[in-house]
């Protein structure tokens, strides 16, 4: 079985005239850093909810990316982090959902799935994560002046009650992987600070499993990236995994479809998705969604606008 890793750095209204050069540039090398993490692991013939986990781990680490270190601010100026991880193997799965205090949220999701949990929340989950020896960083670790600068005009125009006309990748972002291993599993990982301004105690679809994030061998591993509620209430992950299961339909078919079907209803976003036997599938329904992917050459191929063609 060829093993292979996509991922997925959020999606949005992402515009070549908005961005420099060299942040472009930065945001292609902090893809393929997490690219090569993740491939590392499933060069080595480790499994995919190793490789999807490595290469979260990465991306949270980029201040670039909305999650971890770089994640959104809430209204209150405050941090609360989402992560979920699940297995296709077996359908473990482990989320934790607006923490602050671990310094890689992907690494408490994990510490969930292999506990009895399936989701834990706030206090208590960050409890669980010092009692389960997940490594904790300064509650400053997410702040970046980029994000607090994203939340001021966020909090301006809302008091002057303006119109929206930010790029989405202001306004919120996720990162996420997928892989299938050459063991034939497959497991998907997202992490994601949410939206800039969300209000407190606001859930996205990152740890909402079946929404934003889902895996099982049977059907598909999908991690989404977009307007959250949409991806809740659409249950958007497991409506592809059902496609397939029921109709037979491809990882490509079903997930373009769904996205597609999202996009229409005012439901901007994309997801990256793959199935048992190594197929993969990158849409999204804006104007560029950060993502690449690696087989087994070990090349790492990224791309940001549509108009690129998939990696
Ligand atoms: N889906 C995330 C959320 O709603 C945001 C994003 O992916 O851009 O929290």
């Amino acid at each position: 079985m060829p093993a292979i890793l996509a991922i997925h750095g959020g999606a949005g209204t992402i515009r070549r005239e908005t961005m420099t050069p060299e942040a472009e540039v930065a945001f292609h090398a902090g893809l393929r850093r997490a690219l090569m993490a993740g491939h590392a692991v499933l060069a080595a013939g480790g499994s995919a909810l190793d490789a999807v986990t490595q290469a979260v781990v990465a991306l949270e680490d980029d201040p670039l990316f909305n999650a971890g270190h770089g994640a959104v601010y809430t209204s209150a100026g405050t941090h609360e982090l989402d992560a979920a991880i699940m297995n296709g193997a077996d359908r473990a799965a482990g989320a934790v959902v607006g923490i602050l205090g671990p310094r890689n949220p992907i690494l408490a999701a994990r510490a969930v799935l292999a506990s009895d949990h399936v989701m834990l929340h706030g206090r208590g989950a960050e409890d669980f994560c010092r009692d389960n020896a997940v490594a904790f960083a300064p509650a400053a670790h997410p702040h970046t002046n980029r994000r607090w600068e994203a939340l001021l005009a966020e909090m301006e125009r809302r008091r002057q009650s303006a119109e929206d006309t930010r790029d989405d990748a202001a306004r919120h972002g996720t990162v996420g992987a997928v892989a299938c291993d050459i063991h034939g599993h497959i497991a998907a990982a997202t992490s994601t600070g949410g939206m800039t301004g969300k209000a407190p105690g606001r859930i996205g679809d990152c740890p909402v499993f079946g929404a934003g994030t889902w895996a099982d061998d049977a059907s598909c591993a999908i991690s989404a990236t977009g307007h959250g509620e949409y991806f809740i209430r659409y249950a958007a992950a497991h409506e592809i995994a059902c496609r397939m299961r029921y109709l037979g339909e491809s990882v490509e078919v079903a997930s373009e479809l769904i996205v597609e079907g999202l996009g229409q209803i005012g439901g901007s976003g994309g997801l990256i998705a793959v199935d048992a036997e190594g197929n993969v599938a990158l849409p999204f329904n804006c104007a560029g969604m950060y993502r690449g992917t690696i087989g087994e050459d070990g090349v790492a191929r990224t791309a940001i606008y549509k108009e690129e063609p998939h990696p």
